[in-house]
């Protein structure tokens, strides 16, 4: 992906002396994992072609995209994979894990010590790498310190501060930056997403959080029509929410309360340019110390969506801090 050209050739230029593990990092929505799987491929490719892009048509190449090559292994947590039940959207049924197991990295231990089946190098994918916990990643870390001979370790990281520091300092780190405002746009247009630069924004300039978020821009715009609302019932407002994942509706809100307090310090709203003149009138009404702690409490609430115990009260409960914060507002 366009943006990833800088980071492709940081890694390209690693070749020659590959370290035994390596940190793909930037935030999430960038195509990370997108990236590293590429990397490992070109390197297990048995053709590769200029540039080093794998060539897709030898043995390696196909094993690989089947998700059976003998020197690849890819360690992610129960909840990443396909079809796994995912609590925050659904609510239902038994949560897969969002943490790799401990398990997982001990599994990773013969793969890592018997020889190469292709004669090349082994190579295991690891994300997200702070998924895991302080003892699966001292289990991991065992194999950073003494790597076997050709062995690549490939950790991707949206949060990189959250490893331990062991881990991150036993890696060689290559950053994948998002692309300015008006490529993510002209990216993003290319996928057919309407309003490319709002959506452009609304996600940092991460083009694929974008694209993820397009189908959610109903429901945005639902809630922001709601906050902007003179006379907000945060009961039939939550309502209104309800049939939308919890969790995302409450990034959104946070969002919202970001750029309030943006345009209370007399910035430009970051993640909703075009609705600054509703934005500039709610924040000169507000005060900054109230809009601060609600921002806090929207902080808070968003550990608590991955696991909402009542997603409407948990609503509830935001939209009428946030309607308080207006105080005297013709409520
Ligand atoms: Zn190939």
């Amino acid at each position: 992906m366009p943006w990833q050209l800088e980071a492709w050739r940081q890694l390209n230029a690693r070749r020659a002396a590959l370290p035994h593990a390596l940190l793909i990092q930037g935030r999430p929505g960038l195509g990370k994992t997108h990236l590293a799987r590429a990397f490992a491929q070109s390197v297990l490719c048995e053709r590769p072609r200029e540039a080093y892009a794998a060539c897709g048509a030898c043995a390696a190449c196909g094993w690989f995209e089947q998700g059976n090559h003998p020197d690849y292994r890819q360690l992610q947590p129960e909840a990443l994979d396909e079809g796994a039940r995912d609590e925050s959207a659904s609510g239902e049924g038994s949560a897969a894990s969002r943490q790799i197991r401990i398990d997982q990295v001990r599994e990773l231990q013969p793969f890592l010590r018997i020889g190469t089946h292709r004669g090349g190098l082994r190579i295991a994918l690891i994300r997200p790498a702070e998924a895991m916990n302080v003892a699966t990643a001292n289990a991991l870390l065992k194999s950073l310190e003494e790597p076997p001979e050709g062995t690549l370790l490939l950790l991707v990281s949206s949060d990189p501060q959250r490893l331990l520091p062991t881990v991150r300092s036993r890696c060689q780190a290559v950053t994948v930056a998002p692309p300015d405002a008006a490529s993510a746009a002209a990216w993003l247009r290319t996928q057919g997403i309407a309003d490319p630069e709002g959506a452009a924004s609304f996600a940092a300039n991460a083009p694929l959080a974008a694209l993820e978020q397009a189908g959610f821009a109903e429901a945005r715009r639902t809630l922001t029509d709601l906050l902007a609302e003179p006379d907000l019932d945060p009961v039939r407002g939550a309502e209104k929410l309800l049939g939308q994942p919890v969790n995302e509706v409450v990034i959104w809100f946070q969002k919202w309360i970001y750029d309030l307090l943006r345009m209370r310090w007399g910035a430009l709203p970051r993640y909703h340019p075009g609705a600054s003149t509703r934005l500039a009138r709610l924040a000169g009404r507000l005060d900054p110390i109230d809009l601060t702690r609600v921002a806090r409490k929207v902080a808070e609430a968003r550990g608590l969506a991955q696991h909402p115990l009542n997603p409407k009260l948990l609503l509830e409960d935001l939209l009428i801090q946030y309607r308080d914060l207006a105080g005297g507002r013709d409520v």
